[in-house]
């Protein structure tokens, strides 16, 4: 066979339209909680692909479900249903509050599919003009039209204008801002329980509980967008577990799959009639490979003991950055839940965070920003203890060219 043609991260500005700035070495190969680049050196993954590599790299259960897969059946279409996707369907409805699943490729169309159904709904009630949604400032909930509307950050979406319209924003964790703007033309409520793009801001129960009062009082769906949240992140299978309020509709995607592309919005035997056939649709959305490895990655996570891991390593990474910072005074806040974890700059190093995380870069650490001011950690759900403090090692030495 011939030599594959070899490639630079200059490639990647010659031919690939510039909407990332990727880092300025090309990940190659992974395993567990590290990444090889091209010059095989040696990075600690803290970064988890976003939030998507919940089993890190490479682990035998996501390899094994794919490979075995792939040697059967990869996409039939939408004529014909498949094993793997009626699997995986009931693994999501019996362990969840819901009673039926559309399947898609991606958080931002899971999004998109709760919406259409909130809009739908709204329209089969009868109520004039009941389209109205509300979502909140600094939301994110994906890149097409209807999603970066929904968000709650005008830098993504103003370039795109005319937006769909009936899309009102209100200030997170605000129940006041949100009880002036839900009322009888309201179909939807959307709302992360963790902002997670937005700076890992979690949402007070009393504001969620406040939420689902009002959808109940105005007959709006209340929607739970756990793309990020969800299958483990935050030490419960979902987070809104931990709150107990339970959504109408939930979304769910990045760590579902453990890296393969997949997404899904749950919701329940009252909404899902709402949709029919041809209402809504997908060419990909529960194709039998996507869902072999979902199903496999599902069933992995969902067990006292990964989950329980997830709690431990979250205390974990608090003492060893709290430690961090005692030494360096470097983060105002450390928050979050599970292995969802911002850390807030301090006033005098507001604007650093893509600093920071391009240091770590060059101590071979993987991290991530959310927003400007934050410095987000996102890892496996199974990241070994080693691993760990291998991390944060390299982050202290990263953290020391801030200071200069
Ligand atoms: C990442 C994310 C999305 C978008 O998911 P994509 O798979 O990138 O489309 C939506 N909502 C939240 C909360 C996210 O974190």
């Amino acid at each position: 066979m011939e030599q594959p043609i070899s490639v630079t991260r200059s490639n990647f500005n010659d031919w690939m339209v510039p909407v990332f700035a990727p880092a300025n070495f090309i990940p190659v190969r992974g395993e567990g909680s590290r990444i090889w680049d091209q010059e095989n050196k040696e990075y600690i993954d803290f970064a988890g692909g976003i939030a998507v590599n919940a089993l890190g790299h490479a682990h035998p259960v996501a390899v094994n479900a794919l490979t075995e897969q792939a040697t059967k059946l990869w996409h039939v279409g939408n004529g014909y249903t498949n094993e793997p996707v009626l699997r995986l369907a009931k693994q999501l409805t019996d362990n969840t509050f819901a009673d039926k699943v559309f399947f898609c490729n991606s958080g931002a169309e899971a999004n998109e599919a709760a919406l259409k159904l909130a809009r739908k709904v709204g329209l089969d009630s009868g109520i004039a003009g009941k389209s109205g949604i509300v979502a909140f400032n600094n939301a994110f909930h994906g890149r097409t039209l209807f999603t970066v509307s929904a968000g709650g950050q005008p830098k993504y979406s103003q370039d795109f204008a005319p937006l769909p319209n009936g899309i009102n924003h209100v200030a997170f964790n605000d129940l006041e801002a949100a009880k002036a703007v839900i009322n009888e033309q309201t179909c939807a409520v959307i709302v992360e329980p963790i902002q997670g793009e937005g700076g890992v801001i979690p949402a007070d129960i009393e504001f969620l509980k406040g939420l689902r009062a009002l959808c109940d009082e105005f007959g709006a769906l209340l929607i739970f967008d756990e793309v990020q949240t969800g299958v483990g992140r935050t030490g419960a299978l979902y987070a809104y577990m931990n709150s107990g309020v339970i959504p109408d509709v939930l979304t769910t995607a990045k760590a579902l799959g453990g890296g393969f592309p997949v997404g899904a919005m749950l919701t329940t035997d009252k909404f899902a009639p709402h949709f029919s056939v041809g209402t809504h649709g997908t060419t990909y959305g529960g194709n039998p490979l996507a869902s072999a490895v979902a199903g496999a990655v599902f069933e992995f996570i969902n067990t006292p003991e990964v989950l329980e891991g997830v709690k431990h390593r979250h205390q974990y990474f608090l003492d060893a950055l709290n430690a961090l910072n005692a030494e360096h005074q470097i983060f105002e806040e450390i928050r979050g839940q599970g292995l969802l974890i911002g850390c807030e700059l301090k006033v005098e190093y507001v604007g650093k965070a893509k600093d920071i995380t391009t240091w770590a870069g060059e101590e071979g650490l993987l991290a991530l920003i959310a927003g400007p001011n934050v410095v987000r950690f996102t890892p496996s759900l199974i990241i070994p203890e080693q691993d760990i403090d291998e991390g944060i090692a390299r982050l202290k030495r990263a953290l020391a060219k801030l200071a200069k």
